[in-house]
């Protein structure tokens, strides 16, 4: 068979793996002239940096599997984490249950409540009962409107934007459980980088895919989804010099974002309805690149609405300065809608509203620290997982017969991520090859 990938992204390369693996012929789309998608890398003094910040939790074992079977699984490396939280104009460390209880924003009674809540949530294996109920409704029922108002709700809200209280539990549940499945049990938390940067498992996937005949186009949109009595036999592909061309395919797999697959092709409105009633924030990362570091910390959550950026995530306290020339690395981002001021910014203005925030959290930080900056947006960063979600996710086989659909909108209940990509574009592959 001759099958065509729209997307060369954690999803669209690993399901192409699979199906030069079994034997057949395939093509990859990709619009961008890397691969990677919301996970590629640029060049950050000599070594390779992802453009928004990326690192992997222990029970990420889709993607842990994936590089032992490319025998690249020698390049993670997992280090304890430092994660901080920033409230009421001071760093609080965050990192261990003993942080917790010394976490000086709450009252002693609502810190040892948080580790009660936390803990209970860990516990509780059964999401489903969880659909009906936001987030902020939970967390506020049961946590309390202290806490709720001085940790959760603005980390929500810098997650999700004005669309914060629409979150549903499940999701909030998912993230508790990934981050207590990378603890020891003293409760310290362990997170995994690939070395070579996350490029070393798509490079090697792009590898794998041609040494089996498979074909991967960089800088080559998909235009049209080719359908004839409604099955789809082809792809109208716009070419690097501007003209376009038509290839038959027997299977096509999209991996693209929910709002651009309806541009690709026609379909019917029960399903459209599905695609276009899950919302997306964008992301904006400034990357710095600086001669000093600014904190000690690695994750630094920003629990203040008056710091307009959500975090700051400093690479060099999690690997080593020396794979990027020397430099400190740390990145200031932002989830917000694709129309906000902010999204649409230029790098110098953006850098101009963060600047006089960044002493707060290093008070001889200086400007002249700053070498080199990088500015990355990302317009579908992050599905919003909203209530009774999973009446509302698209299926992979589309009402359009031998069209698939694998979006980051399509995994729940965990939160999107590499992992959960390469899991879901497996097994969409193995979907696909089934039917057939
Ligand atoms: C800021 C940020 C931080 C993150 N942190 C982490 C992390 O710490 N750990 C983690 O595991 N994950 C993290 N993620 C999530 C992770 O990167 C994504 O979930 C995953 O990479 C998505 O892979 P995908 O293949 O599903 O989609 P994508 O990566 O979006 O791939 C889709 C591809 O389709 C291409 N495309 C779109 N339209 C067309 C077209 N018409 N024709 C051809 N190609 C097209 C795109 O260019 C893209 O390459 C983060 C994401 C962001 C934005």
């Amino acid at each position: 068979m001759r099958i065509g990938v729209i997307g060369a992204g954690a999803a669209g390369l690993s399901a192409a793996y699979d199906f030069t693996r079994a034997g057949h012929g395939v093509t990859v789309y990709e619009s961008a002239p890397f691969v990677g998608g919301q996970a590629s890398t640029i060049e950050v003094g000599g070594g390779r940096l992802e453009r928004g910040y990326h690192h992997l939790f222990t029970n990420d074992t889709a993607i842990l599997d994936l590089m032992a079977e490319l025998g690249i699984d020698g390049s993670m490396r997992w280090i304890p984490s430092t994660v901080g939280i920033y409230t009421n104009g001071k760093v609080y460390p965050w990192s261990t249950p003993f942080d917790l209880l010394r976490f000086g924003a709450l009252s002693l009674r609502d810190r040892i409540k948080l580790g009660m809540v936390a803990k209970r949530l860990q516990r509780m294996k059964d999401w489903r009962s969880l659909e009906g109920v936001s987030a902020a409704q939970w967390i506020r029922e049961n946590a309390g409107s202290s806490i709720y108002e001085k940790v959760w709700e603005p980390l929500l809200r810098g997650k999700f934007g004005d669309r914060f209280e629409n979150v549903g539990m499940p999701w909030f549940w998912s993230k508790i459980q990934t981050r207590f499945a990378s603890r020891d049990r003293l409760g310290r938390e362990k997170l995994g980088y690939p070395v070579n940067s996350f490029d070393e498992v798509f490079d090697t996937l792009v590898q794998r895919i041609r040494s089996k005949g498979g074909e991967v186009v960089l800088d080559t949109p998909v235009t049209r989804v080719l359908v004839e009595n409604g099955t789809a036999n082809g792809l109208r592909v716009k070419l690097p010099d501007g003209t376009e061309t038509e290839e038959r395919f027997d299977l096509i797999l999209a991996t693209v974002p929910s709002y651009v697959f309806p541009k690709l092709v026609d379909l019917p409105d029960a399903y459209l309805e599905k695609l276009t009633s899950v919302e997306y924030m964008g992301a904006v990362l400034l990357i710095l690149e600086m001669t000093h570091p600014l904190t000690s910390i690695y994750w630094m959550n920003i629990a203040d609405r008056e710091v307009p950026f959500l975090g700051i995530i400093e690479q060099t306290n999690l690997m080593p300065a020396e794979l990027y020339g020397g430099s400190n690395v740390l990145y200031l981002p932002n989830y917000l809608d694709r129309h906000d001021e902010l999204y649409l910014m230029s790098a110098d203005d953006l850098l101009d509203v963060y600047l006089p925030y960044l002493s707060r959290f290093n008070p001889s930080f200086d400007r002249s620290w700053i070498t080199r900056v990088h500015h990355n947006r990302v317009s579908a960063a992050q599905p919003v997982i909203g209530t009774n979600y999973s009446q509302r996710i698209p299926e992979h086989p589309t009402p359009i017969s031998n069209l698939f659909l694998a979006n980051t909108t399509q995994i729940y209940p965990e939160d999107r991520g590499t992992n959960y990509s390469i899991r879901m574009g497996r097994e969409v592959a193995a979907m696909m090859l089934k039917g057939t």
